[in-house]
C-alpha cells in the first residue's frame, strides 16, 4: 500500500541563526524482539503497521528535512514498516491518522496545525497512538499545552559558533551520555557518544515527566555563544543555554498514547550515522510501541546539582 500526501510547502528561506529567532491505532502493543538485522540495528518491527512522518515548516526550515525523510523511508523498507511523508496538515483528521501507529514530526517548525487538525491528533494519541518528535518538533506549537505535555519541553536555544562549521553555524561535537542502557534507542551507544550536531537548550527541564535516555556533558562543547545572547527579541539577553542536568533524548506515556523525543537531528550528515540511525529507528519503534521499552520517568538525574525547577524563567512577550 502506498499513500501519497501532496501540498508540499514552499521552503522558507531563512538564515540559520533564523532557527534560534523563530524559534492503524494500536489495539495491543507488539512487544517482540527479533535482534538486529541490519546495521540500523533494528530491535523488532513486525511488519505490519505505518509511520507518518510530517515535516511542515512555519518558520525556519532544516536542510536536512529530505534526507531524514529518505533516512525514514530507508529505515521503514529495511525493518518491515511502511512510512508516508507530508506537509499537508489536512492529513490530521481521524480517518487518515487511524492508519498509523505513530507520527514522527521531523524538524517541524511554528504553528503547523489548526484546532480541527490538533483535535484529531489529540484524539490519536489519546486513542494510543504514538508521537515521535526530531530535532525541532520542540520548536513548534508553542501555544498547544497538548503538544507542550507531549513533546516534553520546548527549544530554548543554541549555540552559535563556529559560524563556519561543516553542517552549518554552531554545529560542533559534543559528548552525549546513555542513561537507559536498557532502552533500544540508546542501548547501542558508545559511552560518551561524540558526534556533531546543533545541540539544543529547552526552556524546562522535563525530567521528572519522562525518562532521560540521553543526556549531553556541557562542559564537552561551547556553549556560548548562544542565540540567547546574541539575538534580543523575544530571548533573554544575558543568558547562555546552560542547564546543567541537560536532557537530549527521552520517551514517556501521556494521554494514553506514547511519546520519544531525541534533540538531534539538526545536521544532514548526522542520518549517514549508524549510531544515529539506530536511535532514530528505535524511537520510531518505541513510539509506535513495536519493541520493548521502559518509559516510566525517573526523578534522579546524573548529577547532584542538577536544577529541580524550570531551567529559564519565561521568556519575554
Ligand atoms: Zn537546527
Amino acid at each position: 500500500m502506498s499513500r501519497t500526501m501532496s501540498g508540499v510547502m514552499p521552503a522558507v528561506t531563512r538564515t540559520r541563526l533564523m532557527c534560534a529567532l523563530l524559534p492503524a491505532l494500536l489495539a495491543t502493543p507488539l512487544l517482540t524482539a527479533c535482534g538486529d538485522s541490519s546495521d540500523d540495528g533494528g530491535a523488532g518491527a513486525d511488519g505490519d503497521f505505518r509511520v507518518l512522518v510530517f515535516s511542515r515548516t512555519a518558520g525556519f526550515r532544516h536542510d536536512s528535512i529530505e534526507t531524514g525523510v529518505d533516512t525514514v523511508r530507508q529505515l521503514g523498507a529495511m525493518h518491515g514498516f511502511g512510512v508516508d511523508h507530508t506537509e499537508d496538515p489536512a492529513a490530521f483528521s481521524a480517518d487518515n491518522l487511524a492508519h498509523y501507529a505513530a507520527v514522527l514530526w521531523l524538524s517541524t517548525t511554528g504553528t503547523v496545525l489548526d484546532e480541527t487538525q490538533k483535535a484529531a491528533f489529540e484524539q490519536y494519541v489519546r486513542s494510543g497512538g504514538g508521537y515521535a518528535g526530531v530535532h525541532s518538533a520542540s520548536d513548534t506549537e508553542y501555544d498547544w499545552p497538548f503538544y507542550a505535555e507531549l513533546v516534553g519541553a520546548y527549544f530554548h536555544s543554541h549555540p552559535v559558533f563556529p559560524l563556519g562549521a561543516e553542517g552549518g553555524p554552531g554545529v560542533q561535537p559534543g559528548d552525549l551520555h546513555l542513561e537507559a542502557p536498557d532502552h533500544p534507542a540508546v542501548a547501542h551507544l558508545p559511552v560518551p557518544w561524540t558526534i556533531s550536531d546543533e545541540f539544543y537548550s529547552f526552556r524546562t527541564n522535563p525530567r521528572g515527566t519522562v525518562r532521560v535516555l540521553l543526556n549531553i556533558d556541557e562542559d564537552s562543547y561551547d556553549q556560548d555563544p548562544n542565540t540567547t545572547n546574541i539575538s534580543g527579541g523575544t530571548f533573554i539577553i544575558g543568558e547562555t543555554g546552560t542547564m546543567k542536568d541537560h536532557p537530549m533524548s527521552w520517551c514517556h506515556d501521556r494521554f494514553e498514547g506514547r511519546a520519544w523525543y531525541t534533540a538531534l537531528g539538526h545536521s544532514t550528515a548526522l542520518y549517514a550515522d549508524a549510531n544515529f540511525r539506530r536511535h532514530l529507528l528505535n524511537g520510531i519503534l518505541t513510539a509506535a510501541r513495536r519493541v520493548a521499552a521502559d518509559c516510566v520517568p525517573r526523578e534522579d538525574g546524573p548529577l547532584a546539582e542538577r536544577d529541580t525547577g524550570p531551567a529559564f524563567p519565561p521568556l519575554l512577550p
